[in-house]
């Protein structure tokens, strides 16, 4: 059976289009079981009936003329059961229909499995026989085993467009809208076509091959060398200046690898042993990591990223994708799709052109996700079920509230997209109104709303919406996007410039947190458990070198300004607090023996972890403040990795347990007199603000783009309404319920339009 399985997943993935992958199936289904017939039927949700598609055995003049509606006959009980039906007597059972034009009435046994994927009806498929027999098991297991397998076909069509008009359609011309369901990354919708980015060379990922010409992939091999020699001089030639001189020599050292007589030479003999030039580069460049990964001396371990980048360059000149996209290739409307979204890749759209991204892999918790929140692009996340390479260039609508992807819309669906679309444009006009007016309830109760940042542009459209200082600027945003650490001349740039926007309003660096799903190209830390593993202060703590460099680039931007307060990510001891403070207070100390006048900011940590709950009183102690990381704390409190599409579902910010610990926080930190915030997601979300202000925390941190919104719902509700709402939604037990009753509470009280359309606060 598994021979035959394999060999019709085979035909199938090569059939050219759906209608011949179906007749694939059918006909080779009905050869494997030795039935007499074999059908599929699909479902049209729209006009909620089954049509048979294919089939081998039934009367050919039936394939699209047969209709079932969605409870009619056994088809229609296989679809609405979701589950098989096996009977030995078709005709005897009381949902028997009898269909003259498909010529069935001789056939007795029956076997039906629907075609479910992700949740999602999309078929029947049924085998028949004339004589009267139960099918045993092992039968019925294979048809369920090709059912899921054609499910996946079928979505795949869906998707490029492929599907073909279902004959219940009366309108010729109408297109099916093929939908795929994923996680709603930033709300709001975007209406254009594909861009799809693909991932950067990956020098693990090649494979070993014999060459067609020896002399072909020397060649080959010489001109891709050639061009990574004059990038890294061009790259040389732009940091000339900026880099320490020991930095510097670092492009000499990779120029001198490039020679012909190291690295290059090594490779050319693998071609000659008969490799092709990706699998030679690939066998001497991973000899060469393994070897300098083995060394002692911590320098020379990290020289095995440079060599690694090395080849990923001269990888990508051999794969042709070393140009620069160009910028006329890129649509007008582009909705960027990739398998693996990265902040680097928000970069290579330009932001006037870019309505929207889709994300493959990822959830709404991932970073790139809560980036593309605060660029305020419509996104979905982990849409696990999308063909990514096959939609470039089709037209698709990306609607971020309830996390769906639609490629070849039909122009009833664009026309009702259009205007949610024209509707939020209006409404985030209507919002910045509020920009100068204070975060206050009708009964005089302030809370001051900040905004999270990363992004050089976070900063302006900060501004311009009011944010009255900043909570958590990302730092490691600035660091992901270069190609390795950057200076301690170019943070310095890079921090002055966020302070001095802002000042004389405070601006809260969180020090470097990487790790977890933010990686950084030229630092790969790889792990099992990433999100459980080196992550944030444990990082830097391990490389003070790196805390250092930072704190002091932080300490020396801010001369002048001093609203600089500084952040510690991930802490889950106190002992990391102590040790990180006395690194603060060296770099304080050595940069004011340089001649800098700056005072010692405020130092505050991130209450993210768990144990960090617990221990509120004893790290409120030793800070000057403390922020709750929401987002973490969901992660680790739930047991969910905030990054996975499969649990994603479980991932709920609204969790009574996360609520008890979040009041816990905000009661433990009031004790100790220690001022406490919100920076992750929650706060910005306007359910999860009315309920952190009700809980007492003192100002709440979010995405630019919602901070209007957030305020618009606090300047129409009163304190103790707030406090009245939380004290009932913490005697409740479900997630789901304390969302809809928070929902339906200010719908009440009249915010429907400022909260959106269901599904956008999960
Ligand atoms: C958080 O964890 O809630 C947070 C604000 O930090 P990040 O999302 O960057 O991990
Ligand atoms: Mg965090």
């Amino acid at each position: 059976m598994l021979d035959i399985l394999r060999r019709i997943v085979q035909e199938v993935s090569a059939a050219s289009d759906l209608n011949a992958a179906l007749q694939v199936v059918v006909a080779r289904i009905r050869e494997a079981m030795q039935t007499e017939v074999c059908s599929v039927y699909l479902f049209d949700p729209e006009v909620k009936q089954y049509v048979l598609m294919a089939t081998e055995g039934l009367k050919q003049t039936a394939v699209g003329r047969v209709k079932l509606s969605s409870s009619q006959g056994l088809v229609g009980l296989v679809g609405a059961r979701e589950e098989p039906l096996n009977i030995d007597n078709a005709p005897a059972h009381p949902k028997f229909h009898f269909l003259s034009e498909t010529g069935e009435d001789p056939f007795l046994s029956f076997l039906g499995v629907p075609i479910i994927h992700h949740k999602r009806l999309m078929g029947v498929m049924v085998v028949q026989q004339r004589e009267s027999r139960q099918f045993d098991e092992s039968e019925e297991a294979f048809l369920v085993t090709m059912s899921a397998q054609l499910a996946g076909v079928i979505a795949h069509a869906e998707a490029t467009g492929d599907i073909l008009d279902l004959p219940s359609s009366n309108k010729a011309s109408r297109k099916k809208n093929a939908r795929f369901n994923g996680a709603p990354g930033a709300p709001g919708v975007g209406l254009g076509h594909a861009y799809v980015i693909t991932p950067a060379a990956d020098l693990s990922a090649v494979v070993d091959k014999a060459p067609d010409s020896i002399d072909d992939e020397l060649q080959r091999f010489d001109d891709a060398l050639a061009g990574a020699r004059e990038e890294i001089k061009k790259l040389g030639g732009q940091l000339e200046g900026e880099l320490r001189p020991e930095e510097m020599a670092l492009f000499d050292v990779y120029l001198n690898m490039l020679d012909d007589n190291a690295l290059g030479a090594e490779v050319k003999n693998h071609i000659r042993d008969g490799n092709w030039a990706q699998g030679a580069l690939r066998q001497v460049v991973m000899e060469y990591v393994g070897h300098f990964q083995k060394m002692e001396d911590v320098y020379l371990r990290e020289r095995a990223t440079d060599i690694r980048d090395l080849g990923t360059r001269i990888l990508a000149h051999l794969q042709g994708n070393e140009d620069e996209t160009s910028a006329e290739d890129i649509p007008d409307d582009a909705i960027l799709v990739s398998e693996e979204l990265t902040p680097s890749m928000l970069g290579e759209v330009p932001a006037e052109k870019l309505r929207g991204l889709v994300s493959v892999k990822g959830s709404s918790n991932s970073h790139v996700a809560i980036l593309a929140r605060a660029m305020g692009i419509p996104t979905i996340m982990g849409v696990v079920d999308v063909p990514y390479a096959q939609l470039q260039g089709l037209e698709l609508i990306v609607d971020g509230y309830r996390g769906l992807l639609y490629s070849s819309p039909n122009d009833e669906l664009r026309e009702e997209y259009q205007a949610i679309y024209h509707e939020e444009q209006l409404l985030q006009q209507d919002l910045l109104e509020l920009k100068d007016l204070p975060a206050e309830t009708l009964d005089g109760h302030r809370i001051p709303l900040w905004v999270n940042t990363g992004l050089v542009t976070d900063a302006l459209r900060s501004l311009d919406r009011g944010a009255e200082g900043v909570g958590l600027y990302r730092t490691e945003v600035p660091f992901m996007m270069k190609d390795r650490f950057p200076s301690e001349s170019e943070q310095q740039k890079t921090y002055r410039l966020q302070l001095e926007t802002f000042a004389p309003a405070p601006v809260t660096m969180r020090t470097l947190d990487v790790g977890g799903d933010k990686a950084l190209t030229y630092f790969p830390i790889n792990e099992a458990n990433p999100f459980l593993g080196w992550r944030g202060i444990r990082v830097t703590l391990d490389h003070p070198e790196i805390f250092l460099v930072q704190v002091r680039a932080m300490l020396k931007a801010s001369e002048g300004l001093n609203n600089l307060r500084i952040m510690l990510p991930m802490i889950s001891h106190t002992n990391e607090v102590d040790e990180a403070l006395h690194l603060i207070y060296r770099a304080h100390a050595e940069v004011r023996e340089e001649g800098f006048e700056v005072e010692m900011p405020d130092v505050g940590v991130m209450i993210e972890v768990p144990a960090a709950v617990y221990q509120i009183k004893e790290l409120a102690q030793r800070v000057d403040f403390l922020s709750v990381g929401s987002n973490d704390l969901t992660q680790y409190l739930l047991a969910v990795d905030r990054n996975n599409p499969r649990v994603a579902g479980l991932y709920q910010a609204f969790h009574p347990a996360v609520l008890t610990a979040l009041k816990q926080i905000a009661d433990g930190a009031r004790e100790q007199g220690t001022p406490v915030s919100v920076c992750g997601e929650l706060a910005g979300n306007p359910l999860g603000a009315v309920l952190l202000m009700a809980m007492g925390y003192d100002l709440l941190s979010m995405n630019a783009t919602n901070l209007p919104k957030v305020k618009s719902v606090i300047r129409g509700i009163s304190q103790q309404w707030a406090q009245e709402l939380l004290a009932e939604v913490m005697q409740m037990d479900s997630a789901p319920i304390i969302v809809a009753t928070i929902q339906l509470s200010l719908e009440k009280a009249g915010f429907s339009r400022i909260i959106g359309p269901q599904g956008s606060s999960h």
